[in-house]
């Protein structure tokens, strides 16, 4: 009786197929295989193999199991484990885990090995000729390794001395050195690292938090855990999640300092074929630690031992498109399957992991000091409204006065603004039309650099015209509001002796870039920093001693659920930038409501009053960490359609004790890019399985095929 092998396909549907084995196939497993879907043929995984007995309905075969490698059952049950978590169909998260085969298998090469022949005559080029091909190297390679020419090269091809081979090389990541020394931890460093080396050694999963104030040296007490997890099991794999490429690069060269050898790398500006040798050697357990962005987490390792989230509180581990997920939480569901340890570590922990903390659920690691003589930043607030800054600029006189103090000790500013471009606003002054993007109701961003208006929310982009599309008034077109750029014009015309630069996601778009823009700021030559959040975390500048916020206020407009937290978060990593080593820094943040809580909490360096506050806030009122949210996203062309599946949604609601529901309404982008779209926000109490809630309730109603309905489990704004 042929077996059964059930097989899931990178596709929306709601589950794998079923295909018949045939004779001597031998599947196993996580096995990929080719299969026939309707007159496609697809790739696809095996997920588990069955005995085919007392099944009567003709199955279609398998094609045939491919060449590339299985993936690893506890990846395979991750993919699952995700799929269910986001009330999604497995295919989104089974395509991320397999994205990096997406480029094809490099070619095998042709290398020079050597064939145990000895030559007749020896020389001592031909010597270094011998020593370098122990590499197995290509013959160009070979002769700029053994510095010859090409001649004596063919000499000993002639003599069967070295043979030219095809060889299919699996890539090498360069084992870690274990023998080198890592920092002399100060007391406090060296409890914590050695209460996570502890916890690690218990094996199984652990969690711990590693709250630190900006400076204290997380990095290098994970580091020491790190260090641990690989010397005690030669096969263990780590991953280090991070928010942001321009961070990442700073932390690669930190773990290049640590372990002689740099990590590998996972992130959207790697190109696909070395993410396809990273893959493969992930898999194949030739590669111990990989650093990366939050899609590293559906890589196929082969024996994770170790998860950290740095900065785990970012706001850039929620994936909001595609296959919504917050990489934090999946994190810490795949180190519980792995049966591995996961670090989060943070100077601004999230209220959720704090709370977790607090119940005891995770190990909770505080430092409480920055490392050496280094002292945290003095905080104060400058009141806009008795200083407010002159029309059409946006630095106080205040702030001004403290930069000019700052430059002349031959010190770094950093302004800090969470805006790109120029001007978030072009408005027309003659009819008053906001300019927006075509079919989308968000504003155009004037960007003066390339002199071109952007959506940032769907790519869209135009030159700035002369006339008013609306009205056809000839100049009228003004900039309303600062961004980056108007900051360093501002910036410019008050210091124009001063060395100054942006570091936005436009002005830094590259690993290289960022590579670039934070070395000049390290050694000096940048005087004046105009950052958005890209810069505002993570990084140490030693010479940075002021840190001016532009717009302390930008993120609490808007009130959403998160806002105080985020704002918070976002300042208290700005501010966190100023003074290092010796030097004493300081921040000052322009608000126009300095009595705000944040605003207090900050200027005070209170985080745990804020924190309790907070805490106090959401559990009157259920939500996270108290309660659970969801959001439905729906869209559609026709708003009838849209309208009525959104109505019969609602209607449709399962009777579930906890569980309320809010809507229909427009969603807060009721536009973008011709199709509307309306949102209904389900809160539940924790003891709700809220994913059966959310499976029950989207199978209840039918979704029209011009309409898209998307689940969003923990969304981050509500
Ligand atoms: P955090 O991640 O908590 O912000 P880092 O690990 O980046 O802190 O450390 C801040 C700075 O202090 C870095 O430049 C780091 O190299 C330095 N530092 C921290 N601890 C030590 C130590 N024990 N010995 C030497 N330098 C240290």
């Amino acid at each position: 009786m042929p077996r059964i092998a059930a097989v899931l396909i990178p596709m929306p549907l709601p589950e794998p197929f079923d295909y018949a084995e045939p004779e001597g196939m031998g599947l196993e497993v996580g096995d990929q295989v080719a299969v026939p879907l309707g007159p496609r043929v697809m790739r696809g995984v095996v997920v588990s193999v069955r005995d085919g007995a007392g099944h009567n309905r003709p199955l279609k075969p398998v094609i045939e199991k491919l060449a590339d490698p299985p993936l690893p059952a506890s990846t395979l049950a991750f993919v699952q484990w995700a799929a269910r978590y986001a009330v999604d169909a497995p295919a989104w998260p089974l395509a991320m885990a397999l994205r990096g085969l997406r480029a094809p298998k490099p070619k095998p090469e042709k290398q020079l090995v050597l064939t145990g022949t000895q030559p007749a005559r020896m020389t001592p080029a031909r010597q270094r000729v011998l020593d370098a091909a122990q590499d197995h190297l290509a013959p160009p390679a070979l002769a700029a390794a053994a510095g010859v020419s090409a001649g004596v090269i063919k000499g000993l091809v002639e003599e069967g001395v070295l043979e030219l081979r095809l060889v299919e090389t699996p890539a090498a990541f360069d084992p870690p050195d274990l023998g080198l020394p890592g920092a002399t931890l100060n007391p406090s460093q060296r409890a914590a690292a050695d209460a996570l080396t502890g916890m690690i050694a218990e094996g199984g999963f652990q969690a711990a938090l590693l709250d630190g104030v900006t400076g204290s040296g997380k990095t290098e007490v994970y580091l020491e855990a790190v260090a641990a997890v690989l010397a005690a099991d030669p096969d263990a794999q780590v991953l280090v999640l991070l928010p942001e490429i321009a961070l990442t690069q700073a932390v690669l060269a930190r773990f290049e300092q640590r372990f002689g050898v740099a990590p590998a790398e996972w992130h959207s500006a790697v190109p696909p074929p070395r993410r396809r040798r990273t893959w493969e050697a992930v898999q194949a357990n030739r590669c111990r630690i990989v650093v990366g962005a939050r899609s590293a987490l559906f890589l196929p390792f082969a024996h994770l031992k170790l998860i950290v989230v740095d900065e785990e509180h970012d706001a850039s581990f929620k994936q909001e498109e595609g296959f919504i997920y917050q990489a934090r939480d999946l994190a810490v569901a795949r180190a519980h399957l792995e049966k591995a340890a996961i670090i989060l570590a943070s100077a601004t922990p999230s209220l959720e992991s704090l709370w977790n903390a607090q119940q005891g659920r995770y190990r909770w690691l505080k430092l409480n000091q920055r490392h050496g003589v280094a002292q945290m930043p003095d905080v104060s607030l400058i009141d806009l409204r008795e200083t407010p800054p002159e029309t059409g600029r946006w630095l106080s006189a205040p702030l001004v006065h403290a930069m000019i103090e700052t430059l002349e000790r031959g010190e770094q500013v950093l302004l800090f603004l969470n805006r790109r471009g120029y001007a978030p606003l072009v408005l027309c002054r003659a009819c008053g039309e906001r300019m927006t993007a075509p079919d989308t109701d968000s504003w155009l961003v004037e960007h003066r650099y390339t002199g071109r208006l952007v959506c940032h929310l769907t790519g869209f982009s135009m030159p700035k015209p002369d006339r008013c599309p609306h009205c056809g008034a000839q100049d009228s077109l003004v900039a309303v509001g600062p961004g980056v750029e108007r900051v360093e014009e501002e910036a410019r015309s008050l210091f124009p002796d001063a060395r100054i630069a942006v570091f936005s996601s436009d002005t830094v778009e590259s690993a290289e870039a960022a590579r670039e823009l934070v070395g000049a700021m390290e050694d000096g030559r940048i005087d004046i920093l105009v950052a958005t959040q890209a810069a505002a975390k993570g990084h140490n500048f030693p010479n940075l001693t002021l840190v001016g916020v532009v717009d302390a206020d930008l993120g609490l407009r808007g009130g959403d659920l998160r806002a105080g937290e985020r704002t918070f978060q976002l300042l208290a990593q700005a501010s966190g930038r100023a003074g290092r080593k010796e030097r004493p820094g300081r921040a000052m943040l322009q608000t126009y409501a300095p009595d705000h809580p944040v605003m207090q909490a900050l200027a005070a360096q209170d985080r745990d009053a804020f924190i309790e506050a907070e805490m106090t806030a959401r559990e009157l009122s259920g939500l996270p960490p108290f309660g659970r949210l969801a959001a439905v996203i729906a869209s559609g062309t026709d708003p009838v359609v849209l309208e009525d599946y959104v109505r019969a949604l609602a209607a449709a609601v399962p009777n579930a004790e906890g569980v309320e529901v809010f809507g229909p309404a427009d969603a807060p982008l009721a536009l973008v890019r011709g199709r509307r779209r309306k949102r209904l926000l389900v809160r539940a109490d924790r003891s709700v399985d809220l994913q059966a809630f959310l499976s029950a309730w989207r199978a209840r109603v039918k979704v029209p095929s011009s309409v898209r309905a998307v689940f969003d489990v923990d969304p981050y704004s509500f």
